[in-house]
């Protein structure tokens, strides 16, 4: 029999399905790890994760895609559950526990997508009026990239506040399908947005999104004690919000935040792993330093 749910895309982490060929709401389907209850203790963590951001951040929390958790579970005799199962099966996950953490969210194309522009690797741009974007990293001086990678701080000179890093465009260098990235800290212009003139307004307008999201970073940065782990929930925020996804759309004037994910960073020991492979990168693609 043919399943209730439907592939709509899929990335390293989740499978994104829409139900009954209904694409209003969509379902996330967590993949992260090869067994269902490792998934299913992820997908739980993350919404406690986003309810702690929507409690403190109010900034970041207000523009969070609206979610619902939604329990599958095997005894309710319907088909759902096998369904699921067997997208998860496909992936490699075992089948471990008996229920699936399904998490429901609102739709960023509910209205249907007649034309995507593809700006680069993280960049689309739906019916010429809806960037979808990953913005990534804030750019910022050597001396805090390498003060912010690192518990402890490395030995460095004063003159390292002048060397500016930016880590948009560290992150082209270190992979070949994002060589031709569009960087949104302008170190490149936007040249590969001139098509869409009002979207290239609203990004050089100087409270946008994303110029928000790098002073919450920013922010962040500055308040995280890098050998005290009672920051730890500012760390996983600051390295979440390094990953997220943004819809803008111009037409109602609506920006959802999506893929704010939990990154796990439980000890320092996480951390220091995490950020030692920061350093790692910093040093093969950047010379002289
Ligand atoms: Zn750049």
């Amino acid at each position: 029999m043919n399943s209730i749910f439907s592939q709509v895309n899929e990335g390293n982490s989740n499978i994104l399905l829409s139900k009954d060929g209904n694409e209003q709401s969509l379902f996330r389907l967590c993949k992260r790890k090869q067994s269902l209850r490792l998934n299913n203790k992820y997908v739980g963590q993350n919404i406690k994760f986003h309810q702690e951001v929507k409690n403190h951040y109010e900034f970041i929390g207000s523009y969070l895609q609206n979610e619902q958790l939604l329990l599958i579970c095997k005894s309710n005799m319907t088909k759902e559950f096998d369904d699921l199962a067997e997208f998860l099966i496909k992936n490699k996950v075992k089948i471990d526990d008996d229920h699936i953490s399904l998490v429901q969210i609102e739709n960023c194309l509910a209205q249907g997508v007649s034309k995507i522009g593809v700006i680069d690797y993280y960049s689309k741009i739906y019916n010429n009026r809806i960037l979808e974007c990953k913005p990534k990293w804030n750019k910022m001086s050597l001396l805090n990239y390498m003060t912010y990678i690192s518990f402890e701080g490395f030995g460095h000179e004063a003159s390292d506040m002048n060397k500016v890093i930016c880590r948009n465009c560290l992150n082209s260098k270190t992979n070949i399908k994002k060589k031709f990235i569009l960087c949104y800290n302008g170190c490149m212009g936007l040249q590969p947005i001139d098509g869409y003139p009002e979207l290239k307004n609203y990004i050089l307008t100087p409270s946008n999104i994303i110029t928000k999201i790098y002073e919450q970073q920013t922010q962040l940065q500055d308040q995280i004690v890098y050998n005290d782990e009672s920051t730890l929930f500012l760390i996983n925020l600051l390295i979440a919000l390094r990953d997220i996804t943004l819809f803008i759309d111009i037409d109602k004037k609506k920006i959802t935040i999506i893929d704010l994910d939990y990154k796990n960073i439980e000890n320092k020991d996480d951390f220091d792993f995490k950020m030692s492979k920061e350093w790692i990168l910093l040093q093969k693609f950047t010379p002289n330093i």
